[in-house]
């Protein structure tokens, strides 16, 4: 950007909002390296015969650009709640340009300025800067040492803040834990506004694991979050949704931007749950590997967190004072990309194909 002057500015020299000031844009380093396991992405790129019906699928939304898409998705969310079972409908069911739109949306309406949105971290990240961005108060509260969560405790954060959202990530990110249903029913009966729990990496549970869907009649201020950017293997694509009671879907409809899911990206998704039974046949995969990370890893004598994603977090030394960052660098210098995310002595890695993740291993056997 130039001044009138011609001279350059940055940002900071802008008349940016005071509280944006402190922020930091979310942004995982995008690096070409041939091993990318850093942001928890499907490795299998869609099957052939998906890519031939997208062909098809988008060159007949082509045809009709001209026009606006359907303003609500009706029938990309009829989809969904098939997709989903547990008895939903359309009408239960909302969708927007990835999950974080959705929560976004859910923020904009349910938060704001004012109010205030609750998290237990580590968590995703995205829940603090997408509150902070909406102009809503964020409070952190921490979770146990192994993650996981003590419903007595989350139950007293909840009373003591009275926030107007909460957030519970199921399996959560970095960490892959999943929230027991007596923990989600029992915040969401404490709570005073609604519960979000974002399960964006659901299809990856691990047998006997739960999900919230399990949990929505009976209970409207509870909202579940999904992708299509992780089991479906469509983040590029990017498709979000939530399953929730109706009426918080006609109060999201107070905030979305008028045609805000391109008629291109409505075509995408309902072609790419068309195919659901090929595209969900690599979730198996990708737990074989992830299970494999969690064997190996705690065969070298390595701290593992027990996961219920397609990803696991682990510590880079065997009692846990590991220079995380190093490590990084030196899976990085081997050619394998994983994720610092910021917990001392701890890296995430994605799990890949079998031969990224052997590739991984083998690096991390070498450096470790
Ligand atoms: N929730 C969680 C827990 C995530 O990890 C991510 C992606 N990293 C998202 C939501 C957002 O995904 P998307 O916007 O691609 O749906």
């Amino acid at each position: 950007m130039t001044t009138t002057q011609g001279g350059p500015v940055s940002w900071q020299e802008l008349p940016v909002r005071d509280d944006l000031r402190t922020l930091a844009p979310y942004g995982a380093p995008q690096l070409d390296v041939p091993v990318l396991l850093n942001t928890n992405e499907n490795p299998y790129p869609p099957p052939p015969e998906l890519i031939a019906d997208l062909r098809d699928a988008v060159a007949a939304a082509a045809a009709t650009l001209n026009r606006y898409p359907d303003r609500d998705a009706v029938e990309l969310r009829k989809d969904l709640a098939q997709y989903l079972g547990h008895d939903l409908t359309g009408r239960q069911l909302w969708a927007a340009n990835g999950s974080n739109e959705v929560i976004q949306q859910i923020l904009q309406c349910f938060g704001g300025s004012g109010r205030s949105a609750l998290g237990f971290e580590p968590s995703y990240t995205m829940h603090r800067l997408i509150a902070l961005a909406t102009g809503t108060r964020w409070i952190a509260e921490p979770r146990e040492p192994d993650f996981t969560l003590d419903p007595a405790k989350a139950v007293a954060a909840t009373e003591r803040h009275r926030p107007d959202v909460v957030f519970l990530t199921s399996p959560n990110n970095p960490t892959g834990t999943a929230a027991p249903m007596d923990l989600v029913e029992a915040v969401v009966d404490a709570a005073p506004g609604v519960v979000v729990i974002d399960e964006a990496y659901a299809e990856f549970f691990r047998p006997g694991t739960a999900s919230a869907l399990t949990l929505l009649p009976g209970r409207p201020r509870l909202i579940v979050t999904r992708t299509m950017s992780k089991a479906f293997a469509m983040a590029g694509a990017r498709v979000g949704y939530l399953a929730a009671d109706p009426a918080v879907i006609d109060a999201l409809l107070l905030v979305r931007l008028p045609y805000h899911l391109s008629a291109l990206t409505q075509a995408a998704a309902r072609t790419a749950l068309a195919h659901v039974d090929a595209l969900l046949g690599t979730v198996n995969a990708v737990k074989a590997q992830r299970d494999r990370i969690v064997d190996e890893l705690t065969a070298l004598g390595l701290p593992v967190v027990p996961s219920d994603a397609n990803f696991v977090a682990f510590g880079v030394s065997a009692d846990g004072t590991g220079d995380a960052k190093a490590v990084w660098q030196a899976l990085l210098d081997r050619g394998v990309l994983v994720r610092d995310v910021g917990l001392p002595g701890m890296l995430r890695v994605t799990a890949g194909t079998p031969e990224e993740t052997g590739a991984f291993l083998d690096a991390l056997k070498e450096v470790v």
